[in-house]
């Protein structure tokens, strides 16, 4: 018999051909066979007579292929025409412009083939995703059996990966063991492996499938939770951690000098900050917030409460010119306080890199600020109490594990401005508390926001112009979109800026550019010019840079306004209206955009709180794109659904830290089976780093 462990070419009807081919789909053992989980499902009892169809529905059927034929369209198209027939009738499918599906069909075969129903001279199927059955198929179909469809690669079949999945449950089922510990089993209900197993690949009925999908679900969310516990509890080793005293002498001056008083957000954050920081435990803290909801306030008066201490503090933001913008402001904050702040930079020069260096070595300077690379180029600390990072999500989980891998177990406060869901937050930073500000200080304007077409770019143009004679700075943002499109977009950047010059409604107004591309200390230039007010209307093509403070810029263009994700457009919408004057986002849209962009756009258009934004945002683009990708540690899930299963995760994680508390080394028998699941993950997993 086969083990679980075992080669799938040792299955009958592979053999290492096809191993490879299984390979491909990430299958190598029997068991990762069994992880294969279908995409979809056909049902006998969901599919629909071909007369009973209507246009406007979506719907699946399952007819034989009665004839098939190319049809060029006047416009140069070639559309592939399929026809169908059951007992009830005959239906055309079409294939836009994809030819090649005539050499996919042949007269005769049954096939399934769902999609929406349109109408052209009669009822046709757009596009249908199609499935050809095997005899097989239709005889499981036929005695009315829910059959699995999974994923495939070229050469590999479903009725190959189906008798292939059938021959492993009836031939290895008895010998996979459990993963989950049997106490929290029963608390949540959920089916045991096996069972789970055997119903997702051939469900008895919907109600046993979704019962299987929700105990897979939850597996992985709670094994990927209990690696994060994990990390998290390492890190929390009392023998390592700093405790601060929290009543110390710059903390308070900090809080009495401050212009303003803290909002009530702000303050309540800081209570949490504190309790952590004056624990014998290391703070993980995330610290979310809106644009501009005063976050690197209450970061700063964290640090304080290190220095007070003696302990110092890296703080560290994702481009020089915005560790620049934090220098300034802490400089300005700190004026009459006895703390010594300093900032290091790729440019610093080597005389004053050599000094800092020195003084950081030794402990004079207290808050240190500058990029990543603080952490990553040999920055000797005398005592680092606490390391703050902004914009969390542009470095990612791996940066973060390798700063407390230094060594030294500081505490960390991570900050973001792009309000990450709550679902979302605690998968990818689930080992981090997290602390909300959710409230903005008085007096912020609302920026009043429109998104407009090319039609009324002269308008636009006109009310810019307005702005600038009553003394007003404006952004406009160019977005540059794959790297391979760099140089096209960078000229048509350069274009844009020369145009917006020239344009008959801005003459006089004087235009800047600032472009990836540039040089540092151009761009240093070009920015403290617009800072100054020597530049009316800045031109950029990073976000990144626009993510400085100007209180007197009031009107922020977006160009191309559907090439970004909400949550971004957000932010740049934050970069207006910080100081006294009305302010303006004015979104200028393509003019071939698709209905799903526009309604994106309208939300932005219509809500201003940052969090419900990133909501919307994570259910239109998925978690991958959301976070943009890979590089954050986002692990790839393959049945649980971060959007769709909130409440799971929750549960998931509530099971996971709750049994690393009670059971810190996994030791007790009966969380064997987690023990031994977590071992296998930790020995296969790549995505996270090791603890
Ligand atoms: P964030 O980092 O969250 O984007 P900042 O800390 O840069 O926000 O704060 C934005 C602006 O609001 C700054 O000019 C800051 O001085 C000001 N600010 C912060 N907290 C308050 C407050 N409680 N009352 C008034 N203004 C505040
Ligand atoms: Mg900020």
């Amino acid at each position: 018999m086969l083990k679980p462990s075992s080669s799938v070419q040792y299955l009958k009807g592979v053999g290492p051909a096809r191993a490879q081919l299984f390979l491909k789909l990430g299958i190598s053992t029997v068991m990762d066979l069994l992880r294969h989980y279908p995409r979809h499902y056909i049902d006998r009892t969901t599919l629909s007579r071909i007369s009973s169809v209507s246009p406007g529905q979506n719907c699946t059927v399952m007819g034989v292929v009665q004839g098939s034929q190319v049809r060029p369209t006047r416009d140069g198209r070639r559309d592939f025409i399929l026809v169908l027939s059951d007992e009830t009738g005959h239906m055309e499918c079409i294939w836009f412009n994809q030819p090649f599906l005539q050499k996919v069909f042949k007269g005769g075969q049954t096939v399934v083939v769902s999609g929406e129903v349109g109408f052209y001279r009669s009822k046709q199927l757009k596009n249908p995703v199609y499935e050809i059955l095997s005899r097989e198929d239709q005889e499981l179909i036929h005695t009315g059996r829910i059959v699995p469809s999974y994923r495939l690669t070229a050469e590999l079949s479903q009725k190959v990966l189906r008798r292939s999945v059938k021959r492993t449950l009836d031939g290895c089922l008895p010998l996979v063991r459990e993963s989950l510990p049997r106490h929290v089993r029963k608390r949540r209900g959920l089916l045991e492996l096996r069972e789970a197993l055997q119903q997702i690949h051939f469900p008895d009925d919907w109600q046993r499938q979704q019962q299987a999908r929700e105990r897979l679900a939850f597996e992985e969310l709670f094994f990927f939770q209990l690696m994060l516990a994990r990390r998290k509890q390492r890190a929390q080793d009392p023998s390592r951690a700093l405790a601060f005293s929290t009543n110390g002498p710059l903390f308070s001056q900090f809080v009495k000098s401050l212009p303003f008083p803290l909002t009530e957000a702000q303050r309540r954050v800081l209570e949490e900050i504190k309790a952590d920081l004056s624990s014998r435990k290391v703070m993980n803290r995330l610290l979310e917030g809106d644009v501009g909801c005063g976050k690197t306030v209450v970061a700063i008066a964290a640090s304080l409460i290190a220095a007070d201490s003696g302990c110092q503090v890296a703080f560290m933001a994702p481009t020089e010119i915005l560790a620049e913008q934090h220098f300034a402001t802490a400089t300005e904050l700190l004026r009459d306080l006895n703390v010594n702040v300093d900032c290091l930079l790729g440019k610093t020069r080597h005389k004053k890199r050599e000094q800092i260096l020195k003084d950081t070595a030794v402990g004079k300077i207290h808050l240190l600020i500058g990029t990543h690379a603080l952490i990553q180029e040999h920055v000797e600390f005398a005592g680092l109490g606490l390391i703050i990072v902004d914009e969390q999500h542009r470095f990612g989980v791996l940066q973060r594990a390798a700063l407390i891998g230094k060594g030294v177990f500081p505490h960390v406060l991570v900050m973001t401005a792009t309000p990450i869901p709550r679902s979302l937050a605690m998968t990818v930073f689930g080992d981090l508390d997290v602390s909300v500000i959710d409230e903005m200080p008085p007096g912020r304007r609302k920026v009043t926001t429109k998104a407009v077409t090319e039609a009324e770019r002269g308008k636009t143009y006109e009310f810019l112009a307005k702005q600038v004679q009553e003394g007003r700075q404006a952004f406009v943002v160019y977005p540059l979109v794959e790297e391979s499109e760099k140089m096209e977009q960078l000229m048509a950047a350069t274009e844009m800026a020369g145009e917006l010059s020239k344009h008959p409604a801005l003459r006089g107004v004087r235009v800047g550019l600032l472009h990836g591309k540039m040089k540092n200390d151009e761009k240093e230039r070009t920015m403290r010019s617009f800072k100054a007010g020597e530049i009316d209307v800045l031109v950029s093509t990073t976000v990144v840079e626009v993510g400085i403070d100007v209180s007197n810029a009031s009107i922020m263009i977006v160009e191309h306004p559907d090439r970004y994700g909400l949550s971004q457009l957000h932010q740049l919408r934050g970069r207006v209206g910080r100081g006294r004057h009305e302010s303006h986002c004015i979104l200028i849209k393509e003019r071939e955009i698709g209905e799903d962009a526009s309604r994106r756009l309208g939300i932005l258009v219509n809500c201003d709180d940052g969090f419900k934004i990133a909501e919307a945002d994570l259910a239109i683009r998925g978690p991958g794109e959301f976070l943009g990708t890979r590089q954050h540690g986002l692990p790839d899930f393959k049945i649980a659904e971060i959007l769709r299963d909130g409440p799971l995760l929750s549960q998931a994680r509530r099971e996971a830290f709750l049994l690393l508390e009670s059971d810190p080394e996994l030791s007790h028998p009966d969380n064997a089976p987690a023990r031994r699941t977590l071992n296998e993950l930790k020995r296969l997993s790549s995505e996270l780093p090791p603890s």
